[in-house]
């Protein structure tokens, strides 16, 4: 079973490769970034008290973003594992999804940090900017987002090393020899930390869960 977070700064692919990465693995994808662009779309409540927040490149309080999550983790399509993509980013919130976890009788199995230096960060944003048109890909936004990552995001990245689950990937380069990197990553952690997958009967079907 694969319960795992994705981090890496803004402009990094996380997203993207997150995406991949849990089509290979066969577990369901889950962006808080994605979440909240969808209710701001549709305007509804959750969507009006995120934008206030998202368009500063601010995070949306910790109470609302937890509550969001515990919800989503708890959909039966993310029984098998999950990939979390933009969470956690605050101490708030790694405590918060321990919890949830703990109560549900889970745990994370790996953390991966994609790692992108800062250069070319702004500049794949602002590329962004001017093909996507999203609202907090502004030069200043740009800025303060990525202080936010060094500032509060790395510290939980460093909160999970103890426990013997974080690998780095180096997110520069060619997208699918990105994505390769990563499952070796995953693969690699699994192995160091005795979570294999279960090698199931032929027949039950093609992905990799239930592991
Ligand atoms: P992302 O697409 O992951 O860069 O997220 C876009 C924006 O959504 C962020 O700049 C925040 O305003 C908000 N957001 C996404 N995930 C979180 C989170 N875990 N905590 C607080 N705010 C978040």
């Amino acid at each position: 079973m694969t319960r795992m977070l994705m981090m890496g700064p803004p402009g990094s692919g996380k997203g993207t490769q997150a995406s991949r990465i849990a089509d290979k693995l066969g577990i369901v994808a889950i962006s808080t970034g994605d979440i909240f662009r969808y209710n701001v779309k549709e305007m509804t409540e959750l969507g009006k008290e995120a934008k206030k927040y998202m368009d500063n490149g601010d995070f949306v309080p910790d109470e609302v973003t937890n509550r969001m999550v515990a919800d989503r983790i708890r959909q039966s399509d993310a029984e098998h594992g999950f990939l979390l993509d933009g969470y956690p980013r605050t101490a708030g919130q790694v405590e918060a999804l321990d919890g949830f976890l703990t109560e549900d009788g889970q745990a994370l199995t790996v953390v991966i940090e994609l790692t992108v230096p800062d250069e070319e960060l702004v500049a794949r944003l602002l590329n962004r900017a001017e093909t996507d048109g999203r609202a907090d890909d502004t030069a200043e936004v740009i800025q303060h987002r990525l202080d936010l990552y060094h500032e509060q995001t790395q510290a939980v990245i460093e909160s999970y090393v103890s426990r013997g689950i974080v690998a780095r990937v180096d997110g520069t380069g060619q997208i699918d020899d990105i994505t390769e990197r990563l499952l070796q990553a995953v693969y690699s952690v699994r192995e160091r930390t005795g979570n294999l997958p279960v090698v199931q009967p032929i027949g039950q079907g093609d992905g990799e869960n239930p592991e």
